[in-house]
């Protein structure tokens, strides 16, 4: 198993992600969805709720058992109707509707066995029971582990009801137990399957993601992402926070050289450890890595001038002239050569094209391997440069 999907493992009794970051991700993900099947339930589940009060009536005729539980049956509905609203409120409409379905499926549970006992129709009851919680199960969205802690607390509540008002025959009370049983048997399990379900489809979707955006063999970005926009969006958020943006242009020297010498293999292996070195070296969540063409990477330094990107490209530099990358028993020394290019941006100042940002750049970059190869070569961003 990749370490991928590892991190996407499911936890076996609760069907959630088991880091509690991811889980948090994939509910924001499915939050507009949740949102639409907890509303439309809701609004079914509450209409429906009220509906019964006819049963009542036909039941009970018109007394106050039946007014008692038309008036808990409009609660119900009560409560529909402010989750619906709540959770279309909501900024994080997947907890709320959690919380919205939990608070609505136990308050509807224990309307109902208001409703059993005061109309004692058990059996047909102890049907309904079962179907009900099926809804609770697989119907009404919700945590599994909500909905189990309702449905098997109002089967327990349902069963010692009946039992203890002497509405069953001990015979009635076996096999409605059995029923209840199987009826939460059949809901969790079901609604295990759909809970992990939804979220392999999930976390297959983001490894297909991250691996449309990593380059295969060094595991920085590749050029579709920096092309999708990566640069740009830096550059304008840069703008907008009136800060400085460095980049840093880095390209193996003699590179073709290893290849030729060595074989493609043993010239992998020196990419992969250069990669690895500026991955290391790069602060996690901020900086980005791309691997630009062959053995040429691209980095985006945010918040940074060009005294902290050319010291950091002169760090990288001499970290790499001291290593060096080892295939098989061949050690191979490196060098690589720097163009930084440092962007003081505000809303005040015209904007800069991502691409004449990078062309600048790769001129210091050639500058660099012109002045004799392994050095940094650092320039102010200035819109005069462009060419
Ligand atoms: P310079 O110092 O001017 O950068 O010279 P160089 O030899 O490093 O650069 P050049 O552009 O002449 O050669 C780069 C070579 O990198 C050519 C290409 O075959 C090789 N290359 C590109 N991608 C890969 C790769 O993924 N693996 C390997 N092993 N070689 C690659
Ligand atoms: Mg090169
Ligand atoms: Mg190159």
């Amino acid at each position: 198993m990749s370490k991928l999907q590892s991190l996407g493992a499911i936890t076996r009794w609760y069907g959630e992600f088991a880091s509690a970051s991811i889980e948090s991700a994939f509910l924001r993900d499915q939050g507009g969805v949740i949102q639409h099947d907890s509303s439309r339930s809701l609004a079914f589940c509450g209409v429906f709720f009220l509906a019964f009060a006819l049963a009542d009536a036909a039941h009970l005729g018109f007394s106050a058992p039946t007014l008692t539980l038309f008036a808990a049956r409009l609660a119900i509905a009560a409560v529909a109707l402010a989750g619906i609203v709540l959770i279309r409120r909501s900024v994080q409409p997947a907890h709320t509707a959690y919380r919205a379905a939990t608070v609505f499926t136990t308050l509807a549970m224990l309307t109902f066995l208001m409703v059993a006992y005061f109309r004692g129709d058990v059996l047909l009851h102890g049907m309904s029971m079962a179907i009900m919680l099926i809804i609770v199960y697989l119907f009404i969205p919700n945590r599994l582990v909500n909905a189990t802690i309702v449905a098997i607390s109002a089967s327990v509540a349902f069963l010692m009801l009946v039992h203890t008002a002497g509405m069953v025959t001990p015979r009635q009370l076996s096999t409605m137990a059995m029923l209840l049983v199987l009826a939460n048997l059949f809901g969790a399990i079901a609604a295990r399957r759909d809970a992990c379900s939804s979220r392999r489809q999930y976390w297959t979707q983001q490894i297909l993601i991250e691996q449309s955006v990593r380059d295969p063999l060094t595991g920085a970005f590749n050029r579709r992402h920096l092309n999708a926009g990566l640069l740009t969006q830096q550059i304008e958020r840069t703008r907008r926070q009136s800060a400085s943006l460095c980049i840093v242009m880095c390209d193996l020297d003699g590179f073709k050289a290893v290849n030729d010498i060595h074989g493609h293999q043993a010239g992998d292996k020196l990419i992969q450890d250069f990669a690895q070195l500026l991955l290391s070296m790069t602060r996690d969540g901020i900086d980005t890595v791309v691997r630009y063409g062959g053995e040429e990477f691209l980095l985006i330094l945010p918040d940074s001038g060009l005294a902290e990107g050319h010291a950091f490209a002169e760090c990288i530099r001499t970290r790499l002239a001291e290593a060096s990358s080892l295939h098989g028993d061949v050690r191979i020394k490196a060098t690589a050569s720097f163009g930084v290019v440092s962007a003081c941006l505000s809303p005040d100042l015209p904007g800069v094209a991502s691409h004449s940002l990078i062309a600048r750049a790769d001129e210091l970059l050639y500058e660099a391997k012109r002045n004799g190869r392994n050095r940094v070569c650092v320039a102010e961003w200035d819109a005069a440069d462009l060419p």
